[in-house]
């Protein structure tokens, strides 16, 4: 095995025993690793039918096949199992420094199951692997107990922690790298947490592995370094970080305002702009291992309610979700909050959401002081956010944090109909922070077909909307206008088939934008020896997202499901988009003609799952 090392480690957290699976090469050839490969493992190795909390349910991290290159945008990795927020199959994506280190150690990722009788670590030093009992972890955040993991094992160990949200079953927790970098989406921190696996730990000694044709893995990758280092895109988010392009956004009308009521506010644009950021609480510039684009941020507040003392800062996600989405345009606020997500263990996109769900229904009246902890909630109130909400939402603390941390649509189904207008999601899963009705109608189809829910990084829809990449060599190149239905059902088939790709194979979608469709089967077949064409390559693409809806069909999710809020294809009332209709439906009928989906199960027909070679992984989820 070349790329991959072959080996995952399988640890019973319940029995305490770990042992080393090692996959036929067939199924990295199949489905290539990252969230691909996961979705087979999970399929063969999980139980499908249990609770995503319970005991026996199966949690797995997975590297791509360039995790360990020393190539920008290539350390990122995959967390996977059934999502506690949607019920349903889910994937997450994480940066940092953990990715190239477990692929030194010898392994292309591990499969959690069980519950530890004690709150644990899972240690794998080079080959050998301990679970040791850590009880004085539990409950601390997660910059702590980083902190303390660095300290007891050395600072050369990356780690993977949960925060007290994973412990207490947030919904939407996540699981933190190295304290700063977020498998966020979907709620895999409280997977863990039910686990009680408080965190892994990894060190290497070695710092190499096997690729097969060396000379030539070495030259390629200095080549797309080199791309990627001098594209305009690296510059402007080495420049002004993900929230570089938040300006341009507000004037197109694809920066939610207010739990997405509105698509234009002008003086926030610039309040939250990312030169803002830089002018204001820049201290440098940082990078997951190996990337020259650097686009994340460490920022320093020195006064104010919302002072915090240097360290990692918000990205656009954060920004808008703890900014406008609130009514806010104090940017301190969004660096604040961020922190303390992090800290908790908490998605910032399902969180920001899920409180501008209950912002909206307290101001609506639909719940009362009551229900919030004798608080009032209000746009804009950035200190009751920070000093209250969030502290309950990660203890669940009171009725506002037992309401709260299940996520807006279980909320909305507590409190009432006219509250889930307010949730704004597809199959459960909070939109990020994209409107599609200013970024691009393309996302709304996106967004609804996509196996995750509401995802914005599910396929490049966002960047080919936004005229950020071409693929000529599959078809792909020409000018898609955002506003419109026009050629998306056919942008979207290569959007989702480059996605799987992506995060297959685990590639950072800021980093990969400068690879061309030649490149990309240059670098699978150099370092993995797949020994693909440009064929194989798009086959294996659209295998993993047909597999990724039968795992989903396991969950009850039809083509009933692919659906989005109603809010979100309610035309606009204002900024660029105002009036706006978006040709939902007929997008929708065309992707499924298309990707031949059946139109009541959403299901591939028998034809493409013979085609696509996934007729035993149909008979191993569904049964017949
Ligand atoms: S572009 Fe940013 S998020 Fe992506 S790999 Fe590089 S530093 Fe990490």
């Amino acid at each position: 095995m070349k790329g991959n090392t072959g080996h995952f480690l399988r640890v019973d957290l319940s029995e305490g025993s770990m042992v080393t699976l090692d996959p036929p090469f067939d199924y990295y050839r199949k489905f290539i690793g990252g969230a691909g490969l996961a979705a087979k493992l999970f399929s063969e190795y999980g139980n499908l039918e249990i609770d995503p909390l319970a005991p026996d349910s199966l949690l797995i991290f997975a590297l791509g096949p360039f995790a360990g290159l020393r190539l920008s945008g290539a350390s990122r990795f995959s967390a996977a199992a059934r999502s506690p927020l949607t019920g349903h199959w889910a994937d997450s994506s994480c940066g940092g420094n953990l990715a190239p280190e477990l692929r030194y150690a010898g392994f292309d990722g591990i499969l959690i199951s069980g519950m530890a009788p004690t709150p644990s670590l899972l240690v794998i030093t080079d080959s050998q692997t301990t679970i040791e009992p850590c009880p004085e972890l539990w409950g601390l955040g997660v910059e702590e107990t980083t902190a303390l993991l660095k300290k007891r094992f050395g600072k050369s160990y990356k780690t993977l922690s949960i925060g007290p949200a994973g412990e207490n079953l947030v919904k939407f927790a996540c699981i933190m790298n190295d304290g700063h970098n977020a498998f966020g989406r979907a709620g895999l921190g409280a997977v863990m947490g039910s686990k009680r696996l408080k965190a892994i730990v990894v060190k290497s000694s070695e710092k190499n592995f096997l690729v097969e044709d060396p000379g030539a893995c070495r030259t390629l990758v200095n080549e797309l370094n080199n791309k990627v280092k001098e594209s305009v895109t690296a510059s402007v988010l080495r420049e002004n970080g993900t929230a570089a392009n938040l300006e341009g956004g507000v004037h197109l009308g694809d920066v939610p305002i207010r739990n997405f009521t509105s698509n234009f506010w002008e003086e926030m644009a610039e309040a939250l702009a990312g030169s803002t950021l830089s002018e204001k609480y820049l201290k440098r510039r940082s990078n997951c291992a190996f990337c020259n684009v650097a686009c994340k941020r460490i920022v320093e507040i020195d006064d104010g309610p919302f002072a915090i003392p240097k360290g990692p800062g918000p990205e656009y996600e954060t920004i808008v979700a703890f900014g406008s989405l609130l009514g806010s345009m104090d940017l301190a606020a969004t660096c604040k909050a961020g922190r303390i997500c992090n800290d908790m263990g908490m998605d910032t996109i399902s969180c920001g959401a899920t409180i501008a769900w209950a912002i909206e229904a307290f101001c609506n009246g639909a719940i009362g002081s009551d229900d919030c902890n004798g608080l009032n909630l209000s746009w804009g109130d950035m200190n009751t956010v920070i000093n209250d909400v969030l502290p309950s939402i990660a203890s669940k603390e009171g009725a506002l944090g037992a309401l709260l941390s299940e996520g807006s649509v279980a909320a909305a189904n507590r409190t009432g109909a006219q509250t889930m207008e307010y949730a704004v999601h597809a199959k459960g899963l909070e939109a990020p922070m994209h409107d599609p009705r200013g970024g691009g109608h393309g996302l709304a189809l996106t967004y609804a077909v996509g196996h995750r829910g509401a995802c914005h990084v599910s396929s490049p829809m966002l960047f080919m909307e936004m005229g950020a990449c071409y693929y000529p060599e599959i078809g792909f190149d020409y000018e898609l206008d955002p506003l419109s239905s026009e050629n998306k059902p056919e942008s979207a088939v290569i959007g989702f088939t480059i996605g799987s790709l992506e995060n297959s194979s685990c590639m950072c979608q800021f980093a990969d934008r400068e690879i061309t469709i030649p490149e990309w089967v240059d670098l699978f077949n150099v370092v993995a020896g797949l020994n693909w064409t440009v064929e194989d390559m798009m086959r294996t693409g659209r295998r993993i997202f047909y597999l990724q809806r039968l795992l989903n069909a396991k969950y009850g999710i039809s083509a009933f499901d692919d659906q989005i809020s109603s809010r979100l294809l309610t035309p606009a009332i204002d900024g660029a988009p105002e009036g706006i209709e978006i040709e939902f439906e007929k997008m929708k009928t065309r992707f499924y003609e298309l990707m031949d989906l059946d139109p009541v199960t959403g299901l591939p027909s028998e034809k493409t799952l013979r085609d696509y070679d996934l007729e035993a992984e149909y008979k191993m989820i569904l049964g017949s």
